[in-house]
């Protein structure tokens, strides 16, 4: 007979399994405009850096789609969830482990890796890919159209994704949004490096994401991000324009809005502030 601890562990690993399929059928079923990748996800060469090729690079999570669609409270569920099945914690030190190390390691996944020892490819899994995000993320026809028109405009060379999440999570919000076919490619944290979980706002992030673009000098990227600790980030390390999105108040545990950026309450509202990026 089971104990009542394995009993709920059982039926939490059953929910998950359960709507890992069902995500997974509904991603196979995506026809609309934007919902296939177009690009090489993990490219065996990289690009020669070039000194001229401008580069905007895009924060993907409460940043393509408003921080009111409520992913983020879905994803602190499902992170506390997860500390308190497979760590055996109580509510209460779940959720405070999770604010101590998504304040210092910008990440839950970090501090998780290095203290406790978990497989952050299957936090991945528990967390992140269960997501019912199809439920919550439709495509969105206004972005869709912003976006092709700094394709067109001449301005940029790529559109490039630049995210904190592993390539499932990136890859699967931008083909919800109907915008898969629109960037360039994407540098994502790599969950697999278990030892070195790199992600922003760790200057090593940075240059990965300047290395697998092909940007050559940080003085042609542009970056938008809801995060005003990636943002400082960015702006120190010499990008030509930052972005803040702040969509209601800023959020204490990503940092103030920096000096020298500038600010956007919705991703649509980016040729307000970069207007020459938007004309022909
Ligand atoms: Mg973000």
């Amino acid at each position: 007979m089971m104990t009542v601890t394995e009993d709920t562990h059982k039926t939490y690993e059953d929910h998950v399994t359960k709507q890992l399929e069902l995500n997974q059928e509904h991603l196979n079923s995506l026809t609309h405009p934007g919902s296939q990748v177009k690009f090489d996800v993990d490219p065996d060469i990289l690009p020669t850096p070039d000194p001229n090729l401008r580069v905007f690079f895009f924060d993907i999570d409460n940043c393509l789609y408003r921080n009111s669609t409520k992913i983020h409270d879905l994803m602190q569920i499902s992170i506390l969830e997860y500390f308190k099945n497979e760590l055996n914690l109580k509510h209460e030190e779940a959720e405070k482990l999770n604010n101590t190390y998504y304040k210092q390691y910008g990440l839950a996944i970090r501090g998780l890796v290095m203290f406790h020892g978990i497989d952050a490819m299957q936090y991945n899994r528990f967390v992140d890919d269960s997501l019912p995000l199809q439920n919550i993320l439709k495509p969105d026809l206004k972005l869709r159209e912003m976006l092709i028109n700094l394709r067109n405009s001449g301005k940029i060379d790529k559109l490039w994704l630049f995210t904190n999440a592993y390539k499932n999570h990136g890859l699967r919000c931008i083909r919800l949004l109907g915008v898969a076919d629109l960037f360039d490619g994407i540098t994502y944290c790599d969950y697999r490096q278990t030892d070195t979980l790199i992600c922003k706002p760790d200057e090593r992030a940075f240059e990965k994401a300047k290395l697998q673009s092909g940007l050559g000098d940080y003085k042609n990227a542009w970056f938008v991000d809801d995060s005003g600790l990636n943002i400082e980030k960015g702006i120190s390390l010499g990008m030509r324009k930052c972005i803040h999105l702040v969509e209601n108040e800023p959020n204490m545990l990503l940092g103030k809005t920096p000096r020298h950026s500038h600010v956007i309450r919705h991703i649509t509202n980016l040729p307000n502030v970069l207007p020459e990026l938007f004309k022909h």
